[in-house]
């Protein structure tokens, strides 16, 4: 029998976890957004698995290629590692439908708030979702597509985003660390 299924925090990268920089290519301009590797830590501490779920629209864009996506995945990871915070895995989504490379130019199910990338989580990591959180909203749908509680970071995009998607949110945290600690206490209340 197989064991029963992880909760899983599902995460935004850009703007969420590391600081915001538009396009990011290379894995020397990843900087950690302040407190957020104590935040995947606490998670890791209450069970959770973390993943990342990322659009990369900048593949199909023509700014970059898959490999500069996976090799700041990579520094990502191992920063946080280095903090001492797991996260599980990270998925992106390179494909935008209005994209100039060909191959990449098509309204992919993986791109937020779509739930591809969280349902290939669930195949091949045994997870099951219990939150989301990002700056965009396309991650607060994600959210709602899934039937979990989304929280809204005002990190990166955040604090851009329209009355409709604060709105929409379940809760508006001014960072993951914040946004974390929310989810704790809610876990909390909850017992
Ligand atoms: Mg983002
Ligand atoms: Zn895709």
């Amino acid at each position: 029998m197989e064991d029963s299924p992880r909760k899983a925090v599902f995460v935004d990268r850009d703007g969420t976890l590391i600081v915001e920089k538009g396009f990011l290519s290379d894995p020397d301009g990843v900087e950690v957004i302040p407190g957020a590797i104590e935040a995947v830590k606490k998670l890791n501490d209450e069970g959770f698995a973390v993943i990342v779920v990322s659009n990369q629209s900048g593949v199909a864009r023509g700014y970059f290629g898959e490999d500069a996506v996976v090799k700041v995945n990579d520094r990502v990871k191992s920063l946080f590692a280095e903090g001492g915070a797991k996260i599980d895995a990270l998925y992106y989504c390179p494909h935008y439908a209005n994209g100039s490379v060909e191959e990449y130019a098509i309204d992919c199910p993986c791109r937020k708030p779509g739930t591809g990338m969280v349902e290939k989580a669930v195949r091949e990591l045994n997870v099951v979702p219990a939150f989301v959180i990002g700056d965009r909203k396309s991650d607060v749908e994600l959210g709602k597509n899934l039937g979990v509680p989304a929280v809204l970071v005002l990190s990166g995009y955040g604090r851009e985003q329209p009355d409709e998607v604060v709105k929409m949110a379940d809760f508006v945290a001014e960072d993951i660390s914040s946004a974390v600690d929310w989810i704790l206490n809610s876990l909390k209340t909850e017992r």
